[in-house]
């Protein structure tokens, strides 16, 4: 039985490695114009090309044969404009990726259904209430937001560019909501980004973009995060200190405080302008004071015991799934925590249960 090759594989491994199909054909020695047909679909390439392609690639050459895969039709990116198109390219054929692990995860473990609302043409600070209401959270802080988000039926990945330009995204694959979030930037702006891409997931299911789309994403991440009531229960006299004592609670920058104070009219614009040129001067625009830790996926950490506790690592995972172990890493969080040493693959029996915890 001769097995089948993917053309789309091989497009999600390019657009994942940046490389033009020039400098892929250069790498990997197989021609721009058998490539061209490779990627065309015209031509089954050859056990030789396939391996010299996924050498070129770093990807395992059953990647190629596993399955085809989607790219999210369309990804609502922020800051578009000064972004690369191959990062852009590469942060779109992550969820395709993300796909892969998710169908994975939903095959061996029992995980929460979606329960994202459809909240289009909702006014943000509104929708971000009635989801509140709707998800039995009242005006609480938030502890774990990406935790929240798991639970409520949200793949959170973590974008594995290393870059700054590019923010984080949200997409719907089928009826299975994905976030994809930023690990460079400090974990506030983080959470801020994972409660953004959760606005675009209620508020923007018709792929939308532009100013005011992303707009009104801040508008509802800020009421989110940041609800009304609690913040004005809960307000200080603004000045810096009292600010940096009191923006824990919620999880947010300094600045996103200072910019809700000013919002709910806590604050007046020359305030506000005064406390913005304060925190550049003091540098607390680019390094957070009183920084929060990073948020961690709880779906992944008890996925990764499960596994070691079956003597597998994520190696053996990525290869179960013919995915580069780099990929899986960094799409899970991984490699902000320990990574674990080569172990023996075992295969996986049953299902097993997963408890994911809310709020
Ligand atoms: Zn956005």
């Amino acid at each position: 039985m001769t097995r089948a090759f993917f053309p789309s594989s091989l497009e999600i491994a390019r657009l994942r490695r940046k490389l033009t199909s020039a400098e892929l054909s250069k790498r990997s020695g197989v021609s721009t114009r058998e490539l061209r047909r490779i990627f065309a679909g015209e031509v089954e390439p050859s056990p030789e090309s396939v391996e010299a392609i996924a050498r070129a690639l770093d990807y395992p050459v059953g990647f190629f044969y596993s399955g085809d895969l989607a790219m999210p039709a369309a990804a609502t990116f922020r800051a578009l404009g000064s972004m690369t198109k191959m990062e852009a390219g590469a942060g779109k054929a992550s969820a395709a990726l993300g796909a892969r692990l998710s169908d994975w995860l939903e095959r061996e473990f029992d995980v929460p259904e979606p329960s994202v609302p459809d909240l289009t043409g909702t006014e943000p600070e509104q929708a971000a209430q009635m989801l509140r209401e709707m998800w039995g959270l009242g005006e609480r802080p938030i502890g774990n937001l990406v935790r929240l988000l798991e639970a409520k039926g949200v793949r959170v990945f973590s974008l594995s560019e290393e870059t700054l330009r590019l923010d984080a995204f949200a997409t719907w694959l089928g009826a299975r909501p994905f976030v994809f979030l930023n690990g460079v930037k400090s974990a506030e702006r983080s959470r801020f980004d994972a409660a953004h891409e959760l606005g675009h997931l209620c508020l923007h299911r018709d792929d939308q973009q532009g100013k005011q789309v992303e707009d009104e994403a801040n508008r509802f991440a800020a009421a989110f995060l940041l609800p009304q009531g609690d913040v004005i229960a809960r307000r200080v006299f603004p000045t810096l200190p009292n600010l940096i004592a009191s923006k824990s609670r919620w999880g947010v920058a300094l600045s996103a405080l200072v910019h809700r104070y000013q919002d709910l009219g806590l604050l007046n614009a020359d305030r506000a302008k005064w406390l913005y040129i304060e925190m550049s001067r003091k540098g607390y625009l680019k390094n957070e004071p009183r920084p929060m830790a990073r948020e961690t996926s709880a779906i992944w950490t008890q996925v990764l015991q499960s596994l070691w506790t079956e003597r597998r690592n994520v190696r053996a995972l990525s290869d179960s799934l013919a995915l580069p172990a780099d990929e899986v890493e960094s799409l899970i969080f991984v490699s902000w925590d320990a990574r674990q040493s080569e172990t023996s693959i075992q295969r996986i029996s049953g299902r097993a249960n997963l408890k994911v915890i809310g709020e």
